[in-house]
């Protein structure tokens, strides 16, 4: 059957573009015939700076996201990264394997370090080897991930395919397909229509937080950027209007319809009537969840045991695949 693979950073609170570009995916995957391991990316979190009072809470809260979205710990592997020490193992493998000048085509990089490229750390240049490195572990073949990773998961073919070329191991490590599907592989920032949403990024009124409460979600969709014309009636319409279309995908993405459906639902409507009708969905479909992972940061304990046995589960399967590219590289093992 074919693996699927992928993960999420402790890199601050779940918002809406980690829910429908990624968790969301996730949980539609599982029903289908897929093995999945779904990681908590701890170790990925650190290539900028994480406050340690904070970083055990926030992977035990990106744990409740996928939990309360519907992840079945018991049907799919669910684990921390840090807890198999082989995610690193083998990312140093791959650090070997990668080049250099692959790494300098990375845009993530070029976003994430901007002009201070000199003081940023290694591990964020490094990065896509250790997520290389994460999904060959468990020669995973699909990989969901939201348009952002594209490109990580093309770098991560390239580093299998020379692997298996170099070391004359052909078929060893499969070539990953990304999987990019649904409205909404790329929720754009609320405020710059030009950026993404993201975790990290510098202002809360540019993300929709999976813990927002209702009045919080009703105020930001309010004050999010728009142009002043009302909806089209053809999906043509929105052709250059950037955080117009934001708007459209995340209502299609919540109500798991299309951006055309939802044009022809609110053809000809302005923002004071849409806007609320989002604030109303969005409310109805994140509330159950942030209630849901609200009880479950109340028994911290239960989470860790939930990461544990997954670790013990995802060991089992990536310790043999690790020992035998050892084997492959000419590793002396005797013991
Ligand atoms: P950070 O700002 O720390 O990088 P992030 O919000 O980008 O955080 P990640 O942990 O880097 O979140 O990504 C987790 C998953 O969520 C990835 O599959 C990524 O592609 C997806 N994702 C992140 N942001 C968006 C977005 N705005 N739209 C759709 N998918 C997204
Ligand atoms: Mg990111």
């Amino acid at each position: 059957t074919p693996r699927v693979f992928s993960g999420v950073k402790p890199s601050g609170g779940l918002q809406l573009g980690n829910y429908l570009g990624a968790i969301k995916r996730f949980v539609d995957m599982q029903g289908q015939d897929y093995e999945a391991i779904f990681c908590v990316v701890d170790l990925h979190a650190i290539t900028v700076w994480q406050d340690p009072k904070e970083l055990k809470d926030a992977t035990r809260e990106v744990t409740a996201g996928y939990l309360a979205s519907g992840i079945d710990p018991a049907q799919s592997v669910l684990f921390n990264q840090s807890q198999v020490p082989a995610h690193a193992e083998l990312a140093w493998l791959f650090n070997c394997v990668a080049r250099v000048g692959w790494m300098n085509r990375m845009t993530q990089f070029k976003d994430k370090a901007g002009k201070n490229a000199e003081k940023v750390s290694l591990g964020l240049y490094a990065y896509p080897a250790l997520m290389a490195a994460d999904i060959l572990l468990y020669h995973a073949t699909h990989v969901p991930v939201g348009e952002d990773q594209k490109q990580h998961v093309e770098l991560t073919r390239d580093i299998a395919a020379k692997f298996n070329h170099d070391y004359g191991a052909e078929g060893f490590f499969p070539l990953p397909e990304p999987i990019i599907e649904g409205p909404a592989t790329r929720v754009m920032n609320l405020r710059d229509g030009s950026k993404k949403m993201s975790k990290s990024g510098e202002s809360d009124m540019e993300r929709i937080n999976m813990t927002d409460d209702a009045d919080t979600i009703a105020k930001k969709f309010k004050k999010a950027r728009t142009d002043p014309e009302p909806l089209p009636d053809t999906l043509e319409g929105l052709k250059g209007r950037p955080e117009a279309r934001n708007l459209v995908d995340i209502y299609a993405g919540l109500s798991e319809t299309t951006p055309e459906a939802v044009i022809t639902e609110f053809a000809g409507a302005g923002w004071g009537t849409f806007k609320p009708a989002l604030a109303d969905l969005a409310v109805a479909k994140l509330g159950p969840i942030s209630e849901e992972m609200a009880r479950l940061m109340n028994d911290k304990a239960e989470i860790d045991r939930v990461l544990a046995q997954g670790a013990e589960r995802a060991e089992a399967i990536a310790q043999p695949i690790l020992d035998q590219t050892y084997d492959i590289m000419g590793f002396l093992r005797s013991r």
